[in-house]
């Protein structure tokens, strides 16, 4: 397949580098000039985009998917798929696929879990919104670039289920790493914690996957200084993206409102940034010293 791939950063570079060593005809963009191994550099978004069959995004925002999009679409063939794969809110992934469908061409949706590691080893999860026809042209990719791919329903199922998922996630870290603090109050033994509610109904992927806690459970960025992994500023961006799904249909979501406040603090007026969306643990630590 000729693919052009927009947006070759910390994700979409091993993305595409993926789709190319399978053997695609890979065209790739973005605006740092960044060249990855086995894919041709194109001049623009819309040279990458002419004569695709498939055209990928790896974006920061919607914003940005809005602009980007705008350019390419009308360069695009008739026929061709436009596959959003940045996590931006359902509004911008409904917009876009709205101008694809009235440019004769097919659209997905398909944010992913797994971040840079998954990434790079093609085992990504994909969440895919778009019609049936359109996820049949993308699945043979998704399988490339991953391991699991699930068809969510229309346009912005995607973005919908990646926004619920990571609400859970957030809220579940938070909750975890403020019960591994009061343990460490209540001079109960980490490790000890951890054979409890990883295998009581306390656990989830949070402790079980992705221990906060140093030395104990899995290896996760809490055993290296805390270095993300998944960074406290993506969570953040994620929560704000559920907040305002929240509102924009007017569903009651404290616990995630509460979530996209504590790594709002987290990230803007303490030393979050940077930092590993596990590193709450350390946070809470420092606040019961004092
Ligand atoms: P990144 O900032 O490393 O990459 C984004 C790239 O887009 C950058 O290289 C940037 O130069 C480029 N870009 C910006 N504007 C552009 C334009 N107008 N034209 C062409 N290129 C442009 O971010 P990332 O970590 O690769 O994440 C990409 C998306 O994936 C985000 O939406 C993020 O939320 C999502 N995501 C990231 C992770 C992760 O662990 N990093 C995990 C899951 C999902």
């Amino acid at each position: 397949m000729k693919i052009g791939f927009i947006g070759l950063g910390n994700m979409g570079g091993h993305m595409a580098r993926n789709l190319a060593t399978a053997g695609h005809d890979v065209a790739g963009f973005d605006v740092t000039g960044v060249q990855i191994e086995g894919v041709t550099q194109a001049a623009s978004s819309a040279e990458a985009a002419t004569g695709a069959d498939v055209v990928i995004t790896m974006l920061p925002n919607g914003q940005i998917l809005r602009s980007v999009a705008a350019e390419i679409i009308p360069s695009m063939q008739k026929g061709a798929c436009f596959i959003d794969c940045s996590t931006v809110d359902v509004e911008s992934a409904r917009a876009v696929a709205d101008d694809c469908a009235a440019n004769e061409l097919l659209a997905v949706d398909a944010p992913v879990s797994g971040g840079i590691g998954g990434a790079d080893a093609g085992t990504l999860t994909f969440m895919a919104g778009g019609s049936n026809a359109a996820f049949a042209v993308a699945n043979p990719l998704f399988d490339i670039m991953g391991q699991k791919a699930v068809h969510c329903g229309e346009s912005g199922a995607g973005q919908a289920a990646k926004i619920c998922n990571n609400m859970i996630l957030g809220a579940t870290m938070i909750v975890t790493c403020e019960a591994f603090a009061l343990a460490d109050k209540l001079g109960l033994d980490r490790q000890k914690m951890f054979d409890v509610v990883s295998t009581s109904s306390g656990y989830s992927w949070s402790m079980n996957a992705y221990c906060p806690a140093p030395g104990v459970g899995p290896v996760s960025p809490a055993d290296n200084d805390y270095q993300p992994g998944f960074a406290a500023e993506l969570m953040l961006k994620d929560l704000r993206l559920s907040q305002q799904a929240a509102n924009a249909v007017g569903a009651s979501t404290p616990l995630g409102g509460y979530a996209t406040e504590e790594y709002a603090k987290f990230v803007e007026s303490e030393d979050g940034l940077g930092k590993d969306f596990s590193a709450m643990l350390p946070r809470f630590s420092k606040i019961n010293q004092t």
